[in-house]
């Protein structure tokens, strides 16, 4: 009698490309398990569009499933308690999961089971996800290491498949967590696969001529971001099908091949980095809580201001472009990388907060959060990595650059609507008689600037140029070149 498989669906909502999925179907008869967790669904940095897009990929899942013959079984609990309960009432079983790089709760979770199953004497197979690699020390050879996951050949699914059942829980299906935060429309019609080949095959063409303004990045970007942290779509098939269009291009006469070259070769790095970010958090989890450069300690945690925060959070900093990056991102559940980048700055170098509740609030309105790629990158955008430029963002000229005409504030700061022409970027600089035309006075309808930019930005700047000279800032540069640095030149957009 071949012995009971169990695949532990977590943040993979998908059968396509799924070592685990396809490794326990070769050895025995496979149940297909979702867990909800209640204990998950209380985290910090847990929101309702979150669940939204859980409770849409757990349907995607569920008809992907009976295609093969499957159903999945969704249990509510504490995994443990979900495991004991499968092994009284199916004998020993083989558990199969993917490698998780998640938050400390998903991280101590992930050892609990592991120690449960030595207990209970279940083996745990646990396969790599991504391209990131459990237990690395150090990153030399990485980036060889991350080709070669790359190029393997995609898992596919045994001809031949034996399926178990478990009963789910009988009400999951109208468990709802108790969770802040508003609902994002989400397209319920969307197939990954077919997201991937339409920016492979037209949107993608002006993708690093568009990424970095928020009126052409929605369309120009891949959008991919949301079907990879809930794993609906495998890093891996991605990848190949860039490679393989690269190719195709390639093959091209010269004349025929526009932009693509270029957009691609723009996109196959994003890719890259996505694992090269979230190498570094598998590699150090704590940078969640803690400065990644040692000596960045004190230099920011005990002036939180709570007001300034609230007005970050609110979009009302004074500051149109901020804001309406702010209020949109809110609204949609998606901002570009470049004004990410721009409301991380502003909060860490112009307001001067601490990056830790900033990426608490973050977490929560990005659909697509993926721990690994958010905290490095809260982490790099705020200075505290030691080794990366400090980029401050300025806000008034990102607002003249990236959206000239202000048609993106104009929607998302309807108050300021009525400004004319360059005003927009710095109404307080309008005359009263302006503001009165415009219907908005500043100070009463719409804030002044929390802080003045440039002022902000020198004390910054010379706050962490201190550091940086400092005998701790030095010795911390070289162990984290060591452990997490780039060994290529890293990053612009
Ligand atoms: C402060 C901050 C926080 C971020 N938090 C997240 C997060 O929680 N989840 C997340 O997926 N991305 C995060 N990013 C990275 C990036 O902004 C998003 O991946 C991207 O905007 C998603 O849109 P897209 O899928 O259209 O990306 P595209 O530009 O089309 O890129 C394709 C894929 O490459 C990866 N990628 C792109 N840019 C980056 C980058 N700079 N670093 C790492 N991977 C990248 C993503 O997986 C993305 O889906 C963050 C960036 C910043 C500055």
């Amino acid at each position: 009698m071949p012995t009971k498989q169990i695949v532990w669906f977590k943040r993979d909502l998908r059968t396509q490309d799924s070592a685990p999925l396809a490794s326990a179907l070769t050895q025995g008869p496979t149940l297909a398990l979702y867990i909800i967790e209640p204990e998950l669904w209380q985290q910090v940095t847990a929101s309702q569009r979150h669940w939204q897009l859980v409770r849409h990929g757990l349907d995607q899942l569920i008809r992907e499933l009976a295609l093969l013959g499957a159903e999945l079984c969704i249990k509510i609990g504490a995994a443990e308690q979900v495991f004991s309960e499968l092994r009284h009432s199916l004998g020993i079983f083989h558990l199969h999961a993917h490698e998780e790089t998640g938050d400390a709760w998903s991280y101590d979770r992930d050892k609990r089971i592991s120690t449960w199953c030595n207990a209970h004497g279940v083996a745990f197979h646990e396969q790599r996800n991504f391209g990131v690699f459990r237990g690395l020390r150090e990153r030399d050879g990485w980036a060889r290491r991350w080709r070669q996951h790359m190029s393997a050949p995609i898992d596919e699914l045994p001809e031949q498949r034996q399926w178990l059942t478990s009963k789910s829980t009988a009400q999951w299906q109208s468990w709802q967590p108790c969770l802040s935060g508003n609902a994002i429309e989400i397209d319920a019609n969307l197939i990954p696969q077919q997201r991937l080949n339409q920016f492979l095959e037209q949107n993608g063409e002006r993708y690093h001529l568009e990424m970095s303004s928020p009126n052409t990045a929605p369309a120009a970007c891949s959008r991919l971001s949301t079907l990879l942290a809930t794993g609906r779509l495998s890093m891996r098939q991605v990848v190949q099908q860039t490679w393989a269009t690269q190719a195709q291009i390639k093959s091209h006469a010269p004349e025929r091949r526009g932009t693509w070259p270029k957009a691609l070769a723009a996109f196959q790095s994003r890719l890259h980095w996505h694992c090269h970010f979230i190498q570094k958090f598998e590699s150090e989890p704590e940078i969640e809580f803690h400065n990644m450069a040692r000596s960045c300690d004190g230099l920011r945690e005990h002036d939180f201001d709570q007001q300034r925060f609230d007005a970050w959070c609110k979009g009302e900093t004074g500051f149109p472009f901020v804001d309406a990056c702010m209020r949109y991102l809110n609204h949609t559940g998606w901002i570009n990388f470049r004004m990410r980048a721009m409301l991380v700055s502003f909060a860490s170098y112009d307001l001067w907060l601490h990056w830790r509740q900033p990426a608490i609030h973050l977490a929560r309105l990005f659909a697509d959060y993926e721990p690994g790629i958010h905290y490095s990158q809260v982490q790099m955008q705020s200075g505290t990595t030691g080794i990366n430029t400090l980029r401050i963002y300025n806000p008034i000229k990102q607002s003249m650059d990236q959206d000239p005409d202000g048609v993106f504030i104009r929607k998302w700061v309807p108050e300021l609507a009525g400004l004319l022409g360059p005003m927009i970027h710095t109404p307080w600089q309008a005359t009263e008689l302006e503001q009165l035309a415009a219907g908005c006075v500043i100070g009463r309808h719409y804030p002044e600037p929390i802080v003045d930019h440039a002022e902000a930005s020198r004390w910054a700047r010379s706050r962490f140029a201190t550091v940086r000279a400092s005998t701790a800032g030095k010795t911390d540069r070289q162990k984290i070149v060591t452990k997490h640095g780039s060994r290529k030149g890293m990053q612009k957009q």
